[in-house]
């Protein structure tokens, strides 16, 4: 074991503060409720202090929101609306150092994957999604489109300015105005970009973030001048929000939990295959709703994939987040890590075989080694739930049959791969996985062209993509 130590620089280029406002109407302003303290996950140092929303903020935000809406946003041509977009896009790049930083300290995830994944992707949604600002008559919902009205945002703490942008460029390209909730341990990064919205010169109103806890989400989703609703979380709190809103006549996209299968064939290039499992379950520590957690494979390669697999998964480093060689970061909170570790603990118990990376750990913060369980039957709870972690159940099949029948056998359905050398068996594949997003020969690829969202009880409707217009307007 090492001890870890950050490097004091960090806070800088990150240019931390001791304690962060929310937005609400285009100012930085204290909330009504009991302040929080966001803490780095791999030191359990507190981070900063957070404001937090009253029932009285929600209610200030909306109002906000739907007068920016009725008098500005909502009428401002496209062309105009992009100008602004285009703008935020271009000066989250700009931070995108200080971004990565503070999304590392914030969350825990390594600093490779915030630098080259979570900001260019949420700064290409902001751009992606300006193109389209202009453009709504073609996005064949009908000649005339027209916004909703006032978005409420609910968001987790995976990604948490990727989830912002995922939820914000769309809306705003639409001419929707925005109330968006960041989940309680990854307020900052949601923040900085209400920081970067002010600067960039948008109208007071058209976005507010207010952080806080599930009640504020709760306050914000029923509040009676909400048009939309937009929720990226549990599959549970997803649930609750549907029957909350139910017969309100608001309009709800939910993007909830997971359990893909990554199926590899015995005609799959293993070493590539190999990379793909890796890149699909200990990428941001297994914090993915889409992640690869159920891995399938066919018993003719089992022994030599899972050989192949163990040697790759202990050359990973586990540890310092803002290490650019570290491979998997720290687990977001101690919340989280007790019901990794309470699943993992379910797998022995039910029998499964369990390997665990020899990796070393920090002494202090929020870890967890890269684990692979094998011999795991349909059954176990940890083939069923969703662990959120870096834990990889191993299963194998004979058939294709064999294989979707296995992938399909479980109530999610937001993502599941393929490897094989054989183009028709993908395609034959894809058309019978009952998945939102089918990757074949690659995982966790994202881009905003690409529509994104699940089946069953992953959720519905989509972001990204000209389908995910679909969730901001009406015709
Ligand atoms: P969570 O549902 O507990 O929290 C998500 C957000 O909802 C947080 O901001 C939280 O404060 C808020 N919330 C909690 N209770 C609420 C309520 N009653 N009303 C309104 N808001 C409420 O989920 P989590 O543990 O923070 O996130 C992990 C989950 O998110 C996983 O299940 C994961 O699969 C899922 N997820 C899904 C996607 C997707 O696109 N499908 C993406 C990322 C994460």
């Amino acid at each position: 074991t090492w001890e870890y130590a950050p490097a004091p620089e960090s806070r800088d280029i990150a240019n931390l503060k001791p304690s962060y406002r929310m937005f609400l109407d285009g100012q930085f302003v204290e909330g009504g409720g009991e302040p929080l303290k966001s803490v780095n996950p791999a030191t359990e140092e507190v981070l900063a202090e957070v404001s937090t929303a009253a029932p009285s903020d929600v209610d200030k935000a909306v109002k906000a929101a739907r007068r920016a809406q009725d008098k500005v946003w909502g009428r401002m041509p496209g062309a105009e609306r992009a100008k602004y977009i285009y703008r935020i896009a271009r000066m989250i790049a700009e931070r995108a150092r200080e971004l990565a930083v503070l999304e590392s300290l914030d969350n825990g995830k390594p600093i490779r994957e915030s630098r080259d994944v979570d900001v260019p992707t949420a700064s290409a949604h902001f751009f992606y999604h300006a193109g389209w600002a202009d453009k709504l008559a073609y996005a064949g919902l009908g000649p005339d489109p027209k916004p909703l009205g006032v978005a409420g945002q609910v968001i987790p703490w995976n990604f948490p300015l990727l989830m912002a942008a995922w939820k914000i460029a769309p809306a705003l390209a639409c001419g929707n105005t925005v109330v968006l909730k960041p989940a309680e341990t990854t307020p900052l990064t949601a923040l900085v970009l209400a920081e970067i919205i002010q600067q960039a010169d948008l109208p007071p109103g058209v976005v507010n973030i207010l952080p806080g806890a599930g009640g504020v989400g709760a306050e914000l989703v029923n509040h009676a001048e909400v048009d939309k609703v937009a929720f990226t979380g549990s599959t549970e709190v997803g649930k609750l929000i549907q029957r909350s809103v139910a017969g309100t006549g608001k309009k709800l996209t939910l993007e909830l939990g997971g359990k893909a299968a990554n199926i590899v064939f015995d005609d799959a290039p293993l070493d590539q295959a190999v990379e793909g499992i890796v890149n699909g379950i200990f990428f941001n520590q297994g914090h993915v709703c889409c992640a690869g957690s159920r891995l399938l494979v066919q018993e003719s390669v089992a022994g030599e994939l899972l050989d192949k697999l163990r040697v790759r998964v202990a050359t990973l480093r586990v540890g310092d987040p803002l290490d650019k060689n570290t491979d998997v970061g720290a687990i977001n909170s101690r919340e989280q890590l007790t019901r990794i570790t309470d699943l993992v603990s379910a797998g022995e118990q039910e029998g499964a075989e369990k390997w665990v990376s020899p990796c070393p750990l920090p002494d202090k913060g929020f870890f967890v080694a890269p684990t692979v369980f094998s011999g795991v039957s349909q059954a176990m709870r940890i083939a069923r739930e969703e662990i959120f972690g870096p834990v990889l159940s191993v299963l194998t099949f004979r058939t294709p049959d064999e294989a979707i029948a296995k992938a399909n056998n479980t109530p999610y359905g937001l993502s599941a791969g393929i490897w094989t050398d054989k183009g028709s068996r993908i395609l034959w594949m894809a058309d019978r996985l009952r998945a939102g997003v089918v990757w074949a020969n690659t995982f966790n690829r994202f881009d905003p062209t690409a529509p994104f969202g699940g089946y069953q009880e992953s959720g519905f409707g989509r972001e990204g993509g000209r389908a995910g217009l679909e969730a901001y307007l009406d015709v």
